[in-house]
């Protein structure tokens, strides 16, 4: 039976009045499904609208020029059959958007072959071969994926968690974030102790029992995890435990450890799939002396020579829990500078403080090479620091930065763009370029951290439940929680320089702070970065004890737009590191009394 229907503008993602730029076919022309009808164009992509029937063009409702948005009605066509009740139409839908949308940022356009493969999985979307139906799905449960699945159930929404581990809580809390802290708060104690003796308190050699210890760092990671499932529980969020593929744009296959699958079929996902350890091809990467910064946190032993292959936060932080357990330290980095990305005058406290620590920094030197031995690793050294010999290491931990796993995921069968690195671009929604599939955390973009992907994961939640929410952070704070700790915000000097940013910057050495001497550490300094007219704050940098701590108060000064004057009048407690702060703003207004500045003539 053929009817008349209106065809309108799909959910487009956020995108409103955006302009006709090309009418694709004439009234009384047939188009089969999918055929594009019109091009529409704003300045951040540029999609094809398909058709969702095939049929004949009856009328056309808009031309080129017109401004459009979700529900205008594009034309109408005669059909044979409406498909509004076809089960399929959600997929059809993700493929019309998938199939021409481009997102500027990490992502490209959807390759024909993925759209050809998305298409042909809608077509098959299993009709009652579905074991759960949830409004909002959600692949993976690192820290952005529990927080999208917790906020999602918070505001009505009924949601699956998919997690191929049996701990929820993703790398952060089982191999990233908690383990390592937990790891250097041991570090930090024992080297405390051990620089005590030279004020006059000895506690002699610390005696280790790596067991213990390890037992320690499992159970604060148990606590953490079973309290994450606990939660989940409270909220009747639904976790289903397999790797988690995409079946279509409506659906995603959960194969269980068990041999057994489930298939989720959703309204909304939320993928949150996160990242793993990069490998180099060419070395052993069998041998189980070569570790990524998973094997150096299991602690399985402390190796008398350990290499660490990358000088960025994650290789430094694992460098300073073996140096503080007895391991000789070497570190080997490829660029010039320790920790690439912090402004160099950060960096140096903790390069001197390390330097006399480690047996040896390599600085614009690579490992070309690593030969397994019985009796170690040997690695091969080339550039500016290279020694000449291959080096003998009881084991090497490569931490070269990390791998998003957008391409292990099945993400071309919903028609998700992933692009040639693994990452999938999203909008400030955090959609994809699948209208109804939106990714967090890791897997969508530098920089990779825990809290970027929490407040990534609540825009996304937000953005499903139908509330107004955007990710628009003016700095994501960054944060190397080595000894001395590095971290820093917005604007870098690094980047104002590259950048053409005008910019004064204040520097408050730790050297005249109290609680720095009082603790024994004055190798810190507070720069704070501001706009030469207004002197509001476009940046800041500590490196020093707790600069991770201290570096929240500039981010909320940065978000609040504040200037010199409220750094510097906001009344700080004495005597405290966070002085510091109020410190370089009297410097920047030139009110301090605690350092002597020369005046400027
Ligand atoms: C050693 C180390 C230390 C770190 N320290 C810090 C720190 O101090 N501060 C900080 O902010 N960040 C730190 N990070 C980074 C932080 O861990 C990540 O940025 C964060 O975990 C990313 O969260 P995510 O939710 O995007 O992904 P992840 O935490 O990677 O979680 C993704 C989850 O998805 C699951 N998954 C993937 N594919 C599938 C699939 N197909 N099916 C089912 N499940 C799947 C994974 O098993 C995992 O549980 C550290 C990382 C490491 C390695």
């Amino acid at each position: 039976m053929s009817q008349v229907i209106e065809v309108r503008v799909p959910d487009i993602g956020d995108f409103k009045d955006i302009e006709v730029t090309e009418i694709l076919v004439k009234p009384g022309e047939r188009v089969e499904q999918e055929h594009s009808l019109i091009t529409l164009e704003s300045d951040k992509a540029s999609m094809e609208i398909p058709s969702p029937y095939a049929g004949a063009i009856r009328e056309l409702r808009v031309k080129v020029g017109d401004k459009v948005a979700q529900g205008t009605v594009i034309l109408l066509m005669e059909t044979v059959e409406a498909a509004a009740a076809d089960p399929t139409e959600l997929g059809r839908q993700a493929i019309a958007a998938a199939s021409s949308v481009t997102h500027p940022g990490v992502g490209a356009g959807v390759p024909t072959e993925a759209r050809a493969q998305a298409s042909a999985a809608a077509e098959n979307t299993p009709a009652g071969g579905v074991d759960i139906h949830a409004e909002v799905v959600v692949l993976g449960a690192g820290p952005g994926g529990y927080t999208a699945a917790f906020r999602a159930a918070d505001l009505g929404k009924k949601v699956v968690l998919i997690e191929r581990f049996s701990n929820l809580g993703g790398v952060c809390l089982n191999v990233g974030c908690i383990p390592s802290k937990t790891l250097l708060h041991a570090a930090k104690v024992i080297t405390e102790a051990e620089e005590m003796a030279s004020h006059g308190v000895s506690f002699g050699k610390p005696s280790l029992d790596i067991d213990k210890l390890r037992g320690w760092k499992e159970a604060v990671i148990g606590r953490l995890t079973k309290g994450l499932a606990g939660l989940a529980k409270q909220r009747k969020v639904q976790v289903v435990q397999g790797k988690g593929s995409f079946e279509s744009p409506g659906t995603i296959v959960v194969a269980g450890a068990d041999g057994k699958s489930t298939r989720v079929r959703f309204e909304a996902c939320v993928i949150a799939a996160g990242s793993s350890a990069a490998r180099i091809p060419g070395f052993p990467n069998e041998d189980p002396r070569l570790i990524d910064s998973t094997g150096a946190l299991a602690l399985a032993d402390i190796p008398q020579r350990l290499l660490v292959i990358g000088g960025g936060i994650i290789g430094l932080e694992m460098a300073c829990v073996y140096d503080a357990l007895g391991s000789s330290v070497s570190v080997v980095e490829f660029m010039h500078q320790l920790m690439p990305g912090a402004d160099a005058d950060l960096v140096r406290p903790l390069a001197k403080r390390i330097e006399m620590r480690y047996e040896k920094i390599y600085l614009g030197t690579e490992v070309a090479q690593i030969e397994a031995r019985a009796d170690g690793l040997y690695a091969t050294f080339e550039g500016s620091a290279a020694p000449a010999e291959p080096q003998r290491y009881d084991r090497v931990l490569l931490a070269v930065g990390r791998r998003p796993n957008g391409r292990e995921i099945g993400a071309q069968m919903a028609g998700v763009a992933v692009n040639e690195r693994g990452f999938i671009a999203v909008d400030a929604q955090q959609r994809t370029n699948v209208p109804h599939i939106f990714a967090i955390g890791d897997i969508c973009g530098e920089p990779m951290l825990a809290h970027k992907a929490t407040h990534e994961a609540k825009v996304a939640a937000e953005v499903i439940a139908g509330h107004k929410a955007a990710f628009d952070p003016l700095s994501i704070p960054l944060v190397a929680y080595t000894d001395p700790e590095v971290a820093w915000m917005g604007l870098t000097e690094t980047a104002a320089k590259v950048q053409g940013v005008a910019y004064e910057k204040a520097t408050f050495p730790w050297a005249a702070s109290g609680r720095a001497l009082s603790i024994g550490r004055e190798d810190g300094a507070t720069k704070l970065l501001y706009d030469p007219k207004s002197r509001r704050i476009l940046g800041a940098g500590i490196v020093g004890v707790n600069a991770g701590e201290l570096i929240a108060e500039m981010v909320l000064a940065l978000e609040m737009g504040a200037d010199m004057e409220d750094v510097g009048l906001t009344i700080h407690p004495h005597p405290t590191l966070s002085e510091t702060m109020n410190f370089a703003a009297e410097m920047a207004l030139g009110t301090i009394t605690d350092l002597y500045v020369p005046k400027k003539k």
